[in-house]
């Protein structure tokens, strides 16, 4: 699912599920990877969770691998966008003892409402992300400044100096034993820059 979407073909006029009304819901809408012709339209748009887009008409899904598509299991009702802090989730994700102590005092940093989860995961940061316009922002950050992608490269003109989620592809050999590293190139089209993974690092 994402929360925004494009009108046309073109993707030019982009239009954010926040925005929609119920007389959108027989419109169909473009997915906003250029390179899928999925026919997406409007859900929930009545109900009491947060409206959202899907390609949920049969004979028009997503390609394979779509991010805005299936494997994209981001549903913005079921997270408290308030108590989401990007340093925070990845600073947990890095560190597995001090996640683990989190985990049995929820809430350290900002208090959120209990009916809804933190994020845990990377998968689920990422979803999130892939869900949003990359000049939007969640809990009040930039979308771009969470991921670098091939919609937010613009955003990294130099190169990438903090602590991103980098949706990228293998360079070459994938895993190099010897020198146990693992190394990528970002963003999938441009692979404007690349970056080594090294386990004996730190
Ligand atoms: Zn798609």
């Amino acid at each position: 699912m994402s929360m925004y979407v494009f009108k046309d073909k073109q993707r030019k006029i982009k239009f954010y599920a926040k925005d929609a009304t119920k007389e959108n819901r027989d419109i169909r809408f473009y997915c906003p990877n250029p390179y899928c012709d999925a026919h997406m339209y409007i859900c929930g748009v009545d109900g009491l969770s947060a409206a959202y887009f899907s390609a949920n008409r049969q004979n028009h899904p997503h390609i394979n691998g779509c991010s805005y598509g299936s494997p994209n299991n981001f549903n913005a009702s079921e997270y408290d966008e308030n108590a989401f802090d990007f340093e925070n989730v990845l600073e947990a994700l890095m560190t597995p003892s001090q996640s683990t102590i989190r985990k049995e005092t929820p809430g350290p940093h900002k208090t959120g409402d209990p009916t809804k989860k933190p994020f845990r995961t990377i998968r689920q940061v990422y979803d999130m992300c892939k869900s949003f316009d990359p000049a939007d922002t969640y809990s009040g950050v930039e979308i771009g400044q969470m991921i670098v992608d091939d919609r937010s490269e613009y955003m990294y003109p130099k190169g990438v100096f903090r602590k991103r989620i980098i949706e990228g592809q293998a360079k070459g050999q994938f895993y190099n034993s010897i020198k146990k590293e693992i190394t990528i190139s970002a963003p999938i089209k441009s692979r404007k820059y690349s970056f080594v993974l090294n386990a004996q690092g730190a």
